[in-house]
């Protein structure tokens, strides 16, 4: 049975989302440095977390790339200082830049792609996983792969909810590690 042979060897992992977990969700799009703040705490839950053994991966849509209102450049830099606030606290980074009024993709959420893609990549265990976002799009595609789901703040549809509500990411962290 070698095809089960890495199962020890198999990683745990928090999902992200970004915008309004890792840094403020603006309107208007958090994509100029200058606009790209890092939520309080964060980096230390983040610190917390990654001491426990998890990976820390971020999946994203960041669909103004598609709309033309900022470029993939403008992303990088702002994950590049989030990475360094961080002291390189994030294993990957996925993004969807698309929109479905200019292009469809499986990989922007509530689609499975980019998470389907990270565990491939890492060898995620699911059962062992979660994910935090604050949106019912960010919620769906882990349930559908059977990783367990916090959601931050009370912007979720009724039928999308999280496993477990909380106010912060330090918040999300202190439930991943009393439910380890
Ligand atoms: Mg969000």
């Amino acid at each position: 049975m070698a095809e089960y042979s890495n199962f020890a060897s198999m990683n745990k992992c928090v999902f992200l989302d970004r915008d309004g977990v890792l840094n403020e969700d603006r309107p208007n799009y958090s994509y100029k440095l200058d606009h790209f703040k890092i939520l309080p705490g964060v980096p230390e839950a983040l610190k917390q977390l990654k001491d426990a053994g998890y990976l820390l991966v971020v999946v994203t849509n960041q669909s103004g790339i598609a709309q033309g209102i900022y470029t993939e450049e403008d992303m990088r830099k702002c994950h590049h200082h989030f990475q360094e606030v961080s002291e390189m606290a994030i294993d990957h980074f996925y993004f969807s830049p698309y929109h479905p009024t200019v292009t469809a993709s499986l990989g922007r959420k509530p689609g499975s792609l980019l998470f389907e893609k990270a565990i491939a990549k890492f060898n995620i265990d699911t059962v062992q996983s979660w994910m935090v976002g604050d949106r019912g799009r960010d919620l769906i595609p882990a349930k559908q792969l059977g990783i367990r789901t916090i959601q931050i703040g009370d912007e979720v549809e009724e039928e999308n909810r999280g496993d477990f509500e909380v106010g912060d990411l330090a918040s999300a962290a202190q439930v991943i590690l009393s439910n380890s």
